[in-house]
């Protein structure tokens, strides 16, 4: 992943990292990227991983990844348990995510440093995060109150003892469905991207502005996640089916529909962060 958005930070566009619910989702995933020959990363939370476990959602990867001709990494999405990160490492993840961000600044520091330790010599790419992005992201809920925006000084700090691969501080996104406009601490995104030199993350992508994307790239958001989208298009597009052909029954046809519209929704996505063709 260090390639992939350092490429990306150069040329001012963003890889997207989409979270998958299992193997139609992640097939349409590799595939989008593939038709816009567009670098990806598929990314998984741990509540996902419970579901499957960890060696099918690898062959899985391994599968339609393996023989790609664009780059796609698996990434583990906010994850605060360090055994989960190491059972990735061990499995074939390629980017793992820690999430200490719920704890002091001094503890999220030391687990941060810890999972770089284990992740570097084998080449894993780690993301981490600081401040506390608002809305509901693996069951755990942060409420507005809650959320706080990352400190400038303190990122810069957080990033130089730890040194992710990749930064995802607290701008003023959350997770889930947007009430109202979000309001989006440019100027400290700016700042933290300038003074760390390091690929920024962007969370809560679903409900964005396409001008607000548009910025966040410019001031170096290197990887924007959307999953809340994909959520709904999961449930959604079988739903439609259902209501427009109420007397079919045959599951297959609902598994190619709804591939069909997730890809749908990740193309746009693609386009949008201005990756098409990157790969
Ligand atoms: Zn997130």
């Amino acid at each position: 992943m260090i390639d992939m958005l350092s490429k990306a930070k150069a040329g001012e566009y963003a890889v997207a990292a989409f979270n998958i619910l299992d193997y139609n989702s992640t097939r349409a995933i590799v595939n989008a990227a593939e038709e816009l020959k567009a670098p990806v990363i598929v990314q998984v939370s741990v509540k996902t991983i419970k579901v499957w476990g960890y060696k099918a959602i690898v062959s899985w990867y391994r599968e339609l990844a393996e023989e790609s001709p664009v780059p796609v990494v698996l990434h583990l999405d906010h994850c605060k348990d360090i055994g989960v990160i190491k059972s990735c490492i061990e499995s074939g993840w390629t980017s793992v995510m820690i999430d200490a961000s719920s704890f002091p600044f001094n503890e999220n520091l030391e687990l941060t440093k810890k999972v770089v330790k284990l992740a570097r010599p084998k080449n894993i790419s780690v993301e981490a995060e600081l401040g506390e992005i608002g809305g509901v992201e693996d069951d755990i809920s942060v409420n507005e109150e809650d959320a706080h925006l990352a400190d400038v000084d303190k990122s810069i700090l957080f990033c130089w003892e730890t040194k992710p691969d990749l930064f995802a501080p607290a701008i003023g996104t959350a997770h889930g469905v947007y009430k109202g406009e979000p309001k989006i601490a440019y100027d400290r995104l700016e700042e933290i991207s300038k003074r760390t030199e390091i690929p920024i993350a962007l969370h809560g992508g679903t409900g964005l502005a396409d001008d607000v994307f548009k910025k966040c790239i410019s001031l170096g958001c290197a990887k924007i996640n959307i999953s809340t989208q994909l959520k709904r298009q999961f449930i959604n597009s079988f739903v439609d089916y259902k209501n427009q052909n109420p007397d079919d029954f045959e599951p297959v046809r609902y598994i190619d529909y709804q591939y069909s519209q997730l890809k749908a929704d990740i193309e746009g996505f693609i386009r949008l962060f201005g990756s098409e063709g990157k790969a």
